[in-house]
């Protein structure tokens, strides 16, 4: 898919056979794996190896996925998270977004599928780094290459998904976009189920730039369709 060394993927996950299905089928794609059982070793693992991207069953048996999630987003503000999860409840996949996640899969998923959500987050990275794009939304300067929002001198960084959405609310400014039409292009899958994951991120990004978040004047909620960036 692209020149240069291959993307590496952690996988954190206890269950043999899916560790099996997912390093075969990723090996096969030319990803770079390496898997670990626990919540403590995948942690160790993300630390010394610095992957591309991971992919983290929230049932450890050593951890709570949660909480993994969120220590790997402390020390890494910008690697994509996919959450595998057993857990179909709504609130268990917003949980798992609040702690940090960029997406979720609920088990059994085809591998295809994730296969084709990796490779579009990695395509996306290709694009976005080749660019040096910096926008202004109110007082802060979005810069899309160091995923930073600064503001004088406080700087926060943006995950990879938030980013997205600023990008694509951006390209449509002052215009409203669907909360499928975020899904769609942001998250790149058709049907998935839940508007939660739009407005989660909505409530993140809010919380980051929006001086009063229940009075928001950049990111506005437009009731029964999604939202407009007024920048
Ligand atoms: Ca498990």
């Amino acid at each position: 898919m692209s020149e240069g060394p291959p993307r590496k993927i952690l996988v954190i996950e206890d269950e043999p056979d899916i560790v099996r299905g997912l390093t075969d089928a990723l090996g096969f794609e030319g990803f770079e794996v390496q898997a670990r059982g626990t919540g403590q070793d995948g942690l160790e693992a993300a630390a010394a190896w610095g992957p591309d991207l991971v992919l983290l069953d929230l049932m450890l048996p050593d951890d709570n996925g949660y909480r993994v999630c969120e220590q790997l987003r402390e020390r890494d503000p910008v690697v994509p998270i996919i959450i595998l999860t057993a857990k179909a409840q709504e609130a268990d996949k917003v949980r798992g977004l609040d702690a940090g996640a960029d997406d979720y899969v609920t088990k059994p998923f085809s591998v295809a599928e994730l296969i084709a959500r990796i490779n579009a987050i990695f395509r996306r990275q290709q694009r976005l780094a080749a660019t040096d794009e910096a926008f202004a939304i109110g007082p802060w300067t979005v810069n899309a290459r160091k995923h930073t929002l600064t503001k004088g001198r406080q700087s926060k960084r943006l995950t990879f998904y938030e980013l997205e959405v600023l990008k694509l609310l951006r390209e449509r400014a002052d215009d409203a976009v669907s909360r499928d039409e975020l899904l769609e292009k942001v998250w790149g899958v058709q049907g998935n189920p839940t508007n939660r994951t739009v407005d989660n991120f909505i409530v993140k990004l809010r919380r980051k730039l929006e001086e009063d978040q229940k009075n928001p004047r950049h990111i506005l909620t437009v009731y029964g369709y999604g939202y407009k960036l007024v920048p």
